[in-house]
């Protein structure tokens, strides 16, 4: 197989020696002769190039530096502009045939599988549009329409909250809903770096073409949050190889992030893939968005909507503006109150009802309460408060400093910037990274997620007797 194709790339070498010997550059082919001794097979002809295998990465990366431009020129030139140049490890070269090879694999796909990935609510007909987001809905649905037909990646940026998930979700059920056998794999950067480092770390090939295999086989790929692969290089290195392999076999990509691509620090080469295709926004929703998403919602918590009053509505969407999760956990809080109290759905009942989860603006902050969750994170962690507001880096210290800025955001409502001044003048960004590292140990971690259980009902507690 390819012996035309290995001909031509064996001219191209002799082509280049030739040359280099004409411009008396006897050494530099010395060199050129001793790196393409033992490369003779070609991989696949695809798009126009011919793949050459070479032995390894370090010998890739000499060839494309050095010498790819000049040989694909020959190549190109050996015929008449029909073929180029590439070349691939052997590595990579195996994975795409363990990958490609059996196309039954492909049969064994379970549908079920993918769906069981996706949260069921998580659809197009759920997702409810206005200013804000019809644009986002409009293109994500036409990649859901047309995948790799459209744009490839889309990239979904948006604050936490406003429906990253949800609309990436959408994707996954309409491309599986109207084809069966589609392989639409849901991961989230966190769950994908955690993967490859579970798969790397038996040190058992099989893991990692396992690894491998799972991901070049989707059709669809759907990776969330993008943005907590900042900081794992060896993950960006590895989705990078997925990103190019499967966007050159024109599979559809999808990622989300919280910011721009350009605003990632993760590796040049992935931030400028993603701009490759499309970039669509999330933004802050308006008003009657919000009333709208409420009475969407509603409508899965209880049987007759209508008994929530429209005024209910309107001063629950004027509270919680800037995050549609908020605003849900707020009204699934409230109707809960009114049931389990048979109260009725009045707007007296929503301050009763959210006392403490209500933002700072709607209530009198109290001091109160912020010497009381440092009283309990103390306690807890056997620290004293010096100990918790002081710089130290010591691990259970910057964890439990980290817990108080999330249970001071998420619980009291209390902006960044007065955590800072309430943690010896520190930066908003720094309350805000410690923020972040506990929403995301949250996700993975069944520890964290039972010390703040118990530390949220010290408070209560201690809440409950002092008045
Ligand atoms: P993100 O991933 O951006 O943090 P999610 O996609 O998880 O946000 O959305 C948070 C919650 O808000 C989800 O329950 C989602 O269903 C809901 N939500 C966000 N936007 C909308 C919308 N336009 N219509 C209906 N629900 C929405
Ligand atoms: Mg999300």
């Amino acid at each position: 197989m390819f012996d035309k194709e290995l001909s031509i790339f064996k001219e191209a070498l002799n082509n280049f020696k030739n040359d280099q010997l004409s411009k008396g550059n006897g050494s530099a082919v010395a060199v050129f002769e001793d790196v393409f001794k033992d490369i003779n097979s070609i991989h696949k002809v695809e798009n126009n190039y011919i793949y050459v295998i070479v032995s390894d990465i370090l010998t890739k990366f000499k060839i494309d530096k050095f010498y790819l431009i000049s040989l694909n020129d020959y190549v190109k030139s050996l015929t008449n502009g029909e073929l180029g140049l590439k070349f691939i490890t052997l590595e990579d070269a195996k994975k795409e045939e363990i990958a490609l090879a059996p196309a039954q694999d492909k049969e064994k796909i379970d549908p079920e599988r993918s769906k069981r990935l996706l949260r069921p609510e998580f659809t197009f007909e759920n997702f409810v549009v206005g200013e804000s987001n019809r644009f986002a809905y409009t293109e994500a649905k036409q990649v859901a329409n047309s995948p790799y037909a459209s744009f490839n990646p889309l990239y979904i940026m948006g604050h936490v909250g406003l429906g990253k998930t949800h609309l990436m979700q959408a994707i996954g059920h309409y491309v599986l809903d109207n084809n069966m056998k589609a392989n639409v794999i849901y991961t989230s950067a966190t769950q994908f770096a955690d993967d490859y480092f579970r798969a790397t770390m038996t040190k058992n090939p099989d893991d990692i073409i396992k690894f491998s295999k799972s991901y070049q086989e989707a059709d669809l790929l759907l990776v969330d949050d993008i943005q907590l692969l900042e900081n794992k290089e060896k993950s960006q290195e590895e989705f990078f190889k997925y990103f190019d392999y499967l966007h050159e076999h024109n599979k559809q990509i999808v990622v989300t992030s919280d910011r721009p691509a350009s605003e990632l620090k993760i590796m040049a080469r992935l931030k400028s893939r993603f701009s490759w295709g499309e970039v669509v926004q999330l933004g802050i929703p308006d008003v009657t968005l919000r009333i709208s998403i409420l009475k969407r919602k509603l409508s899965f918590l209880i049987a007759n909507p209508n008994n929530v009053p429209e005024e209910v509505l309107e001063k629950i969407a004027s509270i919680y503006k800037n995050n549609v999760r908020e605003l849900e956990g707020a009204l699934r809080t409230y109707v809960n109150y009114c049931l389990s109290f048979e109260s009725e759905f009045n707007v007296d009942n929503i301050q009763k009802a959210l006392g403490a989860h209500l933002p700072k603006d709607t209530v009198e902050f109290k001091n109160d309460d912020v010497r009381i969750i440092k009283d309990v994170l103390c306690t807890y962690f056997r620290i004293n408060e010096k100990d918790l507001i002081s710089d130290s880096r010591k691990s259970h210290l910057v964890y439990a400093r980290n817990l108080a800025f999330y249970l001071m955001r998420e619980d009291l409502g209390l902006q960044l910037k007065e955590i800072g001044v309430l943690f010896g003048n520190r930066d908003h960004s720094t309350i805000l990274h410690g923020y972040d590292k506990i929403k995301e140990l949250l996700e993975n971690d069944t520890n964290v997620v039972s010390d703040i259980d118990y530390i949220r009902k010290k408070f209560k507690e201690s809440i409950a007797s002092n008045d």
